[in-house]
């Protein structure tokens, strides 16, 4: 075999006028940012010039570097109406909304690269369905893979009903991605035993919001942008949304908004809201839980919540059981029943609990936790 070598490109077309613009979104994080795909055909050798009249861009070459450049990565050549097209995939500069001014994560900016290009690493992705026969996985067709799901399938049902067909999918991107799978499973198979993404069932992953109320998907990016201060738990969205962070945190961070850490590493957006006056607690992995309760036992015991807030926006007890807000009586299946049988009632009878719950104890908390209570004492400057 031999050493594998890497030879960058140093010189790709530009798009000509004619080109196919499509406008797109960013499969890689939830942040979705906007795209723009330039695509038109290898044959007849077309392509763009460095004039403002020559190129789909409409503007002349060179550009200053935060203009329509177009780097190697967002270049590749695709099949499509089985005619080879060259594709540049672009930030769109002209979106109104999440990455307004064009930038991009560096996973999101070389995302030509993942369209399948058999001259390409990507020729390794599955072209056909694949069955593991006499113990090696064969490329099969899709009839004869689809017959044999459907096969099974309907064996599993008729011998041991429809629960025991169980559809677990991912979820995120576009409905429309989602749809046929959720519309199988539960409109034809009928199952329960059916769920998405990190859930053991198809509700809800954070309960205790929905039962106060909340949406957890509520806030907007401009939200996240103009909150005083953002607590941000278990992640660095430097690394996880970096768009959201380098978009909307960093210019807040900027601007003397407060961002407290939870995280056991200093990561890089960790380390820039800490040189801007922000805060990270350094905790052992899997110990938010009492940290956060204890930060919340301190408020409640000082009263220092906003009450007003609370009253008018988190549920009370009829709310809650009644699926008011964000209650659980969407439950397609009594995974939790809802009529008293919520863990709290409302905002007193939660803070009854708290309050009543040994690992909200501060000094419990921050040895089960590990952190130095003294930072944490610590006024945030700026
Ligand atoms: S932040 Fe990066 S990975 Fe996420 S949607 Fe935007 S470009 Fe894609």
């Amino acid at each position: 075999m031999g050493t594998p070598y890497y030879i960058p490109e140093t010189n790709i077309p530009l798009p000509p006028v004619n080109a196919d613009i499509i406008t797109t979104a960013c499969d890689y994080c939830i942040v979705a940012c906007g795209y723009k795909v330039y695509r038109w055909p290898l044959k007849g050798g077309a392509q763009g010039g460095p004039n403002a009249d020559e190129n789909a861009f409409g503007v002349d070459f060179p550009v200053d570097p935060l203009g329509a450049w177009v780097a190697p990565n967002q270049y590749n050549v695709v099949s499509h109406n089985n005619e080879p097209h060259h594709i540049i995939v672009v930030p769109d500069k002209d979106t109104s909304v999440v990455n307004t001014n064009g930038d991009s994560s560096v996973r999101g900016g070389a995302i030509a690269q993942k369209v399948y290009n058999p001259q390409t690493p990507t020729r390794d992705r599955l072209k056909s369905p694949m069955i593991r026969m006499f113990g090696t996985l064969m490329p099969v067709s899709w009839d004869f893979a689809l017959d044999i799901a459907a096969e099974v399938g309907s064996h599993v049902i008729k011998k041991h009903g429809a629960n025991a067909y169980a559809m677990k999918m991912f979820s995120y991107g576009f409905m429309e991605n989602t749809y046929a799978v959720s519309k199988f499973a539960l409109r034809h198979i009928s199952t329960a035993n059916f769920t998405f993404h990190d859930t053991p069932s198809d509700v809800t992953s954070t309960p205790g919001f929905r039962d106060a109320g909340f949406d957890n998907f509520g806030p907007s990016y401009q939200d996240w942008h103009d909150a005083d201060t953002l607590m941000i738990c278990g992640t660095d969205p430097y690394e996880t949304k970096t768009i959201l962070f380098t978009q909307w945190i960093m210019p807040a961070i900027q601007n003397g908004q407060k961002t407290i850490f939870l995280g056991p590493r200093r990561t890089a957006g960790i380390a820039y809201a800490e040189q801007n006056g922000g805060l990270w607690i350094d905790l052992q992995p899997g110990t938010d839980l009492p940290v956060v309760s204890a930060i919340a036992r301190v408020i409640v015991e000082n009263g220092w919540e906003d009450k007003e807030w609370i009253k008018k926006w988190v549920n009370n007890k009829f709310e809650s059981s009644s699926g008011f807000g964000q209650g659980t009586r969407n439950t397609p299946w009594q995974w939790r029943t809802t009529w008293g049988k919520f863990h709290t009632k409302d905002y007193d009878d939660w803070k009854k609990w708290l309050l009543a719950q040994d690992f909200s104890d501060p000094q419990t908390a921050a040895d089960i936790a590990q952190i130095d209570v003294q930072k944490s004492t610590l006024p945030l400057s700026g």
